[in-house]
């Protein structure tokens, strides 16, 4: 019998098509899966407000514009949109100044999921910015959606006031040719991540995250109001070797990796088939990050470092280790499951993440231990 994978035939260079977390609000979807992420922002609050300390109060003639890029679906992009939003106006009052009105802009790929993530805004609340400040039930600011790749421009020039960004900037745009190309020394034979891979490979990776992150530079340089500023987060690690990424290493290239050698050795799918997915992130070390910031000059660097992260795995009981699979399986299926599914169809998705619930679980103590991961924390203002 011919492998039933065979028949779904997506290509998956272009991510921006296609890509997105995991929609709706059912158990693998980002919505369900991203208390982690939110703990994760939580820790750095105070780099966050150090960072909205320095932004230049504008007129209270215009609104001012907050964006969050690579807002996904769930409520993380809107507790923070309020906090920077609270904190913003907290900084007006306390300098005698007058609060303009605020405008917040939620922008992914268009395959997001904005209709879950629109139904989740509170109304906006009170006549006046007073009431709706005070209200706690209420956003006090005008909402937006912006679909499009935040590697390209989104915004009009002059702008935006804040750009924040979280657990985003690690996605690539595409996953790089030659790593796709059977014929090229970067084939990533027998993986579907970097970690672990050849180091051809792995510097594919390094270039296409390099590339990237100029074009996202490059974009917001632009959009961005004197004066303003960004507070960017994503995943990094701690060594100098690209083809050792750290705890997103373990997530996609341990467990997941196994899997789909299940599915290879038990005849499910081809092993070409295996061998042409590959996850498109890239995790990468602070050096990674700063020679494409200074390369590119437009911004200076107020605060650059890795922080540890903490585990991406929110468990209620952490000695229940069939607990501890599915909740690695739902939190790769929530980041990844969209491209799974389009590689290989549901069907054989489903079949993948349980055979990476039931590697996690007979793994589990292990993994509460060692799954940690590392993020880059970036403060970059205008010179
Ligand atoms: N900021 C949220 C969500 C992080 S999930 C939080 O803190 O919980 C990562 C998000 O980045 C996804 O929604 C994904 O669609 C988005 N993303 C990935 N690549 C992107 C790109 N090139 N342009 C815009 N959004 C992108």
């Amino acid at each position: 019998m011919a492998p039933i994978g065979d028949d779904v035939v997506v290509s998956n260079r272009k991510l921006e098509r296609m890509f997105s977390m995991k929609g709706g609000k059912g158990e693998a979807s980002y919505a369900n899966n991203s208390q982690a992420q939110a703990r994760h922002a939580l820790s750095m609050l105070h780099l966050l407000k150090e960072t909205l300390d320095g932004v230049r109060l504008s007129s209270p003639d215009f609104p001012f514009a907050v964006a969050d890029l690579g807002c996904s679906s769930g409520s993380n992009t809107i507790y923070m949109v309020d906090v920077i939003i609270k904190h913003m106006s907290k900084r007006y009052e306390a300098e005698g100044f007058e609060t303009p009105e605020f405008s917040a802009f939620f922008s992914d790929l268009p395959s997001n999921d904005f209709n879950t993530l629109f139904q989740l805004l509170p109304s906006y609340g009170g006549d006046s910015m007073e009431e709706c400040l005070a209200s706690d039930s209420h956003r006090s600011y005008f909402a937006a959606g912006v679909p499009g790749s935040f590697y390209k421009r989104l915004f009009p020039a002059k702008s935006i006031d804040l750009f924040y960004s979280a657990f985003s900037l690690h996605w690539l745009s595409q996953v790089p040719d030659v790593v796709l190309d059977k014929k090229s020394t970067a084939y990533n034979v027998g993986r579907i991540f970097i970690h672990g891979a050849n180091e051809i490979t792995a510097n594919a990776y390094k270039k296409q995250f390099q590339a990237d992150l100029a074009g996202f530079l490059r974009s917001r340089s632009k959009e961005i109001r004197s004066g303003g500023s960004m507070f960017l987060v994503c995943l990094g690690r701690t060594g100098t070797d690209p083809a050792d990424q750290g705890g997103a290493g373990l997530l996609f290239g341990t467990h997941f990796q196994d899997a789909w050698d299940d599915l290879v050795q038990e005849g499910l799918i081809a092993s070409e088939k295996r061998d042409s997915f590959n996850i498109p992130v890239y995790a990468p070390s602070l050096e990674d990050f700063k020679e494409v910031v200074e390369a590119d000059g437009s911004f200076v660097v107020n605060k650059l470092e890795v922080v540890s992260g903490g585990s991406p795995l929110v468990v209620n009981q952490p000695d229940d280790a069939a607990e501890i699979g599915r909740a690695l399986a739902n939190s790769c299926r929530s980041v990844s499951g969209v491209l799974v599914d389009a590689h290989i169809g549901d069907q054989l998705s489903d079949e993948l993440f349980s055979r990476v619930a039931s590697r996690a679980t007979s793994q589990a103590k292990e993994l509460l231990e060692q799954l940690q991961f590392s993020h880059i924390v970036a403060s970059l203002s205008l010179p």
